[in-house]
C-alpha cells in the first residue's frame, strides 16, 4: 500500500527561533494514523530540526549532484547523507525558474540523491499558459520522461512524486479536485506503463499548490492523490495541524 504523506516546504522563511518553535509544534501534532509527515526547513536549520524531530522526518529543499569540489555555496547529496538527512526536494518550480534548473540537471540530482540513499520528492507541474492551451498532460509527461523514467524499478520505488501546477503555487488558486485527479491518474498510468502495476499502485503522488485546511479534504479524498506538498500553510502550525489530522483524511474517504 502506498504511503500517505504530508510535507511542509518552509522555503526561505523563518528566523532560527521561529524554525525551532515550528519544528517543536509540528513534532507535537496529532498526526493521523498511517500519515507520514516531512518538513523541509531552510538548509541552515535542517540539522537542528533533525535533532528535535522525533515524530516527523526532516529533509532538505535542495542539494547539488556532485559529491564535493569547487561549487561555492552548494551542499551535496553526499553531505546530506553524512548528516543523516533522508529526503530532498528535486525539481521545485522555483528552482526550475529562478535557478534555471533543466530536466537534464534534475535527472543528475535524482541519480545523486538515490546513489546516497536519500528519498527524492520529485516536483513536476505546468505553467498557466500550458494549462490554458490544454497541453498540460504532455508537458508533465515530458518532465517525467526527461528526469525520472530512466530509473530502473528498484530505484524508482524510492521516489515520491509531487504534482504542483505552477499557477497554483503561492497564488491562493488551487487546482480543483477534478483537475488534480486527472493529472494524478495520468501520472500513475505513465508509471504503470514504465514500471508495471505493482510499482504504480505503490507510488505516492502528492498534490501541491495552495493546499490549505479549506480544500485539503476534497483533494486528499481523490483516489490518486496521496497527500500534499504544502508551502504557505506549512508555516502556520494551526493550519498544518489540520492537514495532518485524521479527520481531514477520513471524513470523505
Ligand atoms: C510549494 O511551494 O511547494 C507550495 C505548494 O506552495 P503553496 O502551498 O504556498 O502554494
Amino acid at each position: 500500500m502506498r504511503s500517505k504523506i504530508v510535507a511542509g516546504n518552509w522555503k526561505m522563511n523563518l528566523s532560527q527561533a521561529q524554525a525551532q518553535e515550528l519544528c517543536r509544534e509540528v513534532n507535537n501534532m496529532n498526526i493521523g494514523s498511517g500519515i507520514e509527515v516531512y518538513i523541509f526547513p531552510p538548509m541552515l536549520y535542517v540539522n537542528e530540526c533533525q535533532m528535535h524531530a522525533t515524530h516527523v522526518k526532516v529533509g532538505a529543499q535542495n542539494a547539488y549532484p556532485k559529491d564535493s569540489g569547487a561549487y561555492t555555496g552548494e551542499v551535496s547529496m553526499w553531505q546530506l547523507q553524512e548528516a543523516g538527512v533522508t529526503a530532498v526536494l528535486i525539481g521545485h518550480s522555483e528552482r526550475r525558474e529562478y535557478f534555471r534548473e533543466s530536466n537534464a540537471f534534475l535527472k543528475e540530482k535524482l541519480d545523486a540523491a538515490l546513489a546516497h540513499g536519500i528519498k527524492p520528492f520529485f516536483c513536476c507541474g505546468e505553467p498557466l499558459e500550458i494549462r490554458e492551451n490544454g497541453t498540460f498532460l504532455e508537458y508533465v509527461k515530458q518532465q517525467l520522461e526527461e528526469s525520472v523514467f530512466h530509473l530502473d524499478g528498484a530505484a524508482f520505488k524510492q521516489v515520491v512524486i509531487a504534482y504542483e501546477p505552477i499557477w497554483a503555487i503561492g497564488t491562493g488558486k488551487t487546482a480543483s479536485a477534478e483537475q488534480a485527479e486527472e493529472m494524478h491518474a495520468a501520472i500513475r498510468s505513465w508509471v504503470e506503463e514504465q514500471y508495471g502495476k505493482e510499482i504504480a499502485e505503490n507510488t505516492s503522488i502528492l498534490y501541491g499548490g495552495s493546499c490549505n485546511p479549506g480544500n485539503a479534504q476534497s483533494l486528499f479524498a481523490c483516489e490518486n492523490v496521496d497527500g500534499g506538498l504544502i508551502g504557505g500553510a506549512s508555516l502556520k502550525a494551526s493550519e498544518f495541524a489540520v492537514l495532518v489530522a485524521e479527520e481531514t483524511w477520513t471524513i470523505l474517504n
